[in-house]
């Protein structure tokens, strides 16, 4: 289907270039993806993908925004302390694309809800939940962006054990629960970090659903917010992975 003259005008920029183009908006306006977690990750990456013009949004999240949400969760303002963050995360994207479905699933998400994106993004702050999702990931076929921030660091992925042979998955990076993973809440988190991670996981997403560039498979980009200058290093696909592993 031919874009519309409020389309073309509306996604100008992502046209101009040649990685993206025409058919690149027409991919993301037929994408749709699943962000869980509606928080300082979700929520700026719900946005920017939302922008870009995703046709489809599912946002999980149980949690009502509380004040010391707004350091960093720059989706909300002070109207939206006590309320749902998936409602009004859904309304703040449909307010910037009006045509972007937004399923909104006000629930903790579990091994027992089906996704219904194409891509899956991990935007949690748990390893109960990220295990799972990597698990969903991997036995569907699907590609796992994700991402995480803690203090002054935070780090991005994509995973794609149930796609490309020789992938790693999440479980190959993170076998087990380290024994000092420490929660944001307790230690802390600088808001600008929270967002430049978000915004790449967002990139990352905009690169699967269009084909533009190499995503980050079998990459891990580590921020290091205090520095200033991120690293990456090379994952591999662990043979004893309990998930992936031969
Ligand atoms: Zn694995």
């Amino acid at each position: 289907m031919a874009l519309t003259p409020e389309q073309l005008d509306r996604h100008k920029r992502h046209i101009l270039l040649k990685e993206i183009g025409g058919p690149g908006v027409q991919k993301l306006l037929g994408a749709k993806v699943s962000i869980v977690g509606a928080g300082a990750l979700g929520g700026p990456c719900a946005m920017y993908l939302a922008a870009a013009g995703v046709g489809e949004i599912e946002l999980w999240d149980n949690d009502l925004v509380d004040r010391s949400n707004l350091q960093r969760q720059i989706q909300f303002t002070e109207d939206d302390i006590g309320k749902p963050k998936v409602k009004r995360l859904a309304g703040r994207l449909k307010a910037a694309a009006p045509d972007c479905r937004v399923p909104e699933r006000q629930q903790r998400w579990n091994e027992a809800y089906t996704l219904s994106g194409s891509i899956i993004i991990d935007a949690t702050d748990n390893f109960e939940t990220r295990f799972a999702l990597n698990q969903a990931a991997h036995a569907t076929g699907r590609h796992l962006v994700s991402g995480a921030a803690s203090r002054w660091t935070g780090q991005v992925s994509v995973f794609a054990s149930g796609v490309e042979a020789d992938a790693p998955c999440y479980q190959c990076f993170v076998p087990e629960t380290p024994p000092e993973a420490e929660a944001c809440e307790d230690v802390g988190v600088v808001g600008p970090v929270t967002g430049m991670i978000a915004s790449q996981m967002a990139l990352e997403t905009l690169k699967l659903i269009t084909g533009a560039g190499k995503p980050l498979i079998g990459k891990l980009v580590l921020l290091d917010g205090l520095g200033g200058v991120p690293r990456a290093v090379t994952l591999s696909r662990d043979p004893d992975c309990p998930v992936c592993g031969g």
